[in-house]
């Protein structure tokens, strides 16, 4: 099954699809995590995306587009993947019906007064990815999963995060429009624990 996670930055994609990838063995691809291993390794992809995360707004869709065009054509894509962060607008969502088809689209419903609480307390594993939050972390600094380094984005900051949202309300948001009307929409209630978010996913994925 092609998936793709919709929903707000903070809304719990990545969260979640670290769950539902194990769950259903589906490769988790995110643009997001591309771009920062990009900006890591300092590749000229890397260059150019940073100058665009740094602000909170969207990597040129030529370059987003090409990226995940060839990511799934990686032979763990064969049976399925679980796309996260892409598309973000309607242009993207426009090239991928182009060269994938979509089976189902989650979207992660959660109220945006929540989620700059969420991002600015956001941690992330050096090592795996994991997302954490700050209140519900106890004062541990490593990873419960791998013992990774946790950090803090650099993107997760109150002038940014104030930019993403405008960016997803005025861009990504649509897609909702979209994929309802092509019969592929799936929503869930993205307020509540996590093992009750995904208690939510799995309902709707079955
Ligand atoms: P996204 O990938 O959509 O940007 P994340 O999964 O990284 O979001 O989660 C953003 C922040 O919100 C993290 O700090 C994470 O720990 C926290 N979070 C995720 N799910 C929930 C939830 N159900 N309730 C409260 N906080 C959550
Ligand atoms: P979050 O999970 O908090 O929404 P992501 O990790 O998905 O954040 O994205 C971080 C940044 O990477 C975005 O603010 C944007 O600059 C860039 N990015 C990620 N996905 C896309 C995309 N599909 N198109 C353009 N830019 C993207
Ligand atoms: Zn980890």
């Amino acid at each position: 099954m092609n998936i793709i996670l919709l929903g707000a930055p903070g809304a719990g994609k990545g969260t979640q699809a670290t769950r539902i990838s194990e769950k259903f063995g589906l490769p988790h691809i995110s643009t997001g995590d591309i771009f920062r291993d990009n900006i890591k390794r300092g590749t000229e992809i890397g260059l150019l995306a940073k100058s665009y995360t740094d602000k909170g707004q969207l990597v040129p869709d030529e370059v987003t587009c090409k990226i995940v065009e060839e990511r799934l054509k990686a032979p763990d894509c064969k049976d399925g993947y679980l796309l996260d962060g892409f598309p973000r607008n309607l242009f993207q969502a426009q090239e991928l019906d182009k060269f994938s088809k979509v089976d189902a689209v989650l979207n992660i419903d959660v109220d945006l007064s929540l989620l700059m609480a969420r991002l600015c307390g956001r941690r992330v594993c050096k090592n795996c990815g994991e997302s954490y939050h700050v209140d519900f972390l106890g004062g541990k600094a490593d990873c419960e999963r791998c013992g990774g380094e946790l950090y803090q984005r650099k993107d997760d900051n109150e002038e940014t995060v104030g930019n993403r949202l405008r960016v997803y309300n005025e861009q990504t948001a649509p897609l909702i429009e979209y994929y309802t009307k092509k019969g592929v929409l799936r929503s869930v209630n993205g307020v509540g624990d996590i093992e009750e978010v995904f208690a939510r996913i799995c309902e709707v994925l079955r």
